[in-house]
């Protein structure tokens, strides 16, 4: 049993874009050469091509659902249950909300724009995730990867991590196959990577289970975000 609680390595970096606000970075705790594989759920549906090669090769993976996705892919969640060996369900939000609250829209999503909203977004994803999966979410992670700087503190004193990410696989899923399969296939010892598992209509999906499939042929060790960075017991 590991006893050491290891903090997570959140380095907050400004965006250029929207000065206030700040997009964290996430890496594995130093000296763990594992690779962290995470998914974004946001809307729409599930990407088979992804979930059965994580299945196939048993690779074990962090997935941010919304509650919104939860509600359209009653089979997919039984069927990420039944693997609860493999996949750490965590928190995207209720409603696919980007946290921020000083600017009315990012990437073209309107943000959630107040606090209450913000706490809404969190409380409701991490509820849903919950009546799932009979466990509840230790990480969060919104719609953007970015926040304004109030909603962070705001969800760390509601008791959650936020989740960034070290290595963007796929844009937002916008990226051809072959760019996707090649950004995951040169992943670093200690990286954590996004990626998204629920656009199956876009090339993107085919290049993340090539480039999963590259790491697993190079041995890689994956790891979840909730054994690489464990809660405290007792
Ligand atoms: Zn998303």
């Amino acid at each position: 049993m590991r006893s050491l609680f290891l903090v997570p390595l959140v380095v907050l970096a400004t965006s250029p874009a929207l000065a206030g606000d700040i997009e964290p970075r996430l890496k594995l705790p130093a000296g763990d050469r594992s690779v962290a594989l995470t998914f974004d759920a946001c809307s729409g549906a599930v990407d088979n091509r992804i979930l059965d090669e994580l299945i196939a090769d048993r690779v074990p993976a962090t997935l941010f659902v919304t509650h919104r996705w939860l509600k359209r892919n009653a089979a997919t969640a039984a069927l990420l249950l039944a693997h609860a060996d493999l996949f750490e369900i965590e928190n995207h939000g209720e409603n696919h909300v980007p946290a921020i609250t000083d600017a009315p829209t990012v990437f073209g999503l309107p943000t959630a724009g107040s606090l209450p909203a913000v706490s809404q977004e969190v409380l409701g994803g991490a509820a849903a995730v919950t009546a799932t999966f009979g466990r509840a979410p230790v990480w969060y992670r919104d719609a953007s990867a970015r926040y304004s700087r109030d909603a962070v503190e705001l969800i760390g004193n509601l008791g959650y991590r936020i989740a960034g990410y070290s290595l963007n696989a796929d844009v937002g899923a916008s990226l051809p196959a072959a760019t996707v399969s090649k950004r995951i296939a040169a992943a670093k010892p200690g990286d954590v990577i996004i990626a998204h598992i629920n656009h199956p209509e876009r090339p993107a999906g085919d290049g993340v289970a090539e480039g999963i499939r590259a790491l697993v042929a190079k041995g890689t060790h994956f790891e979840r975000l909730d054994a690489a960075f464990p809660v405290p017991t007792g």
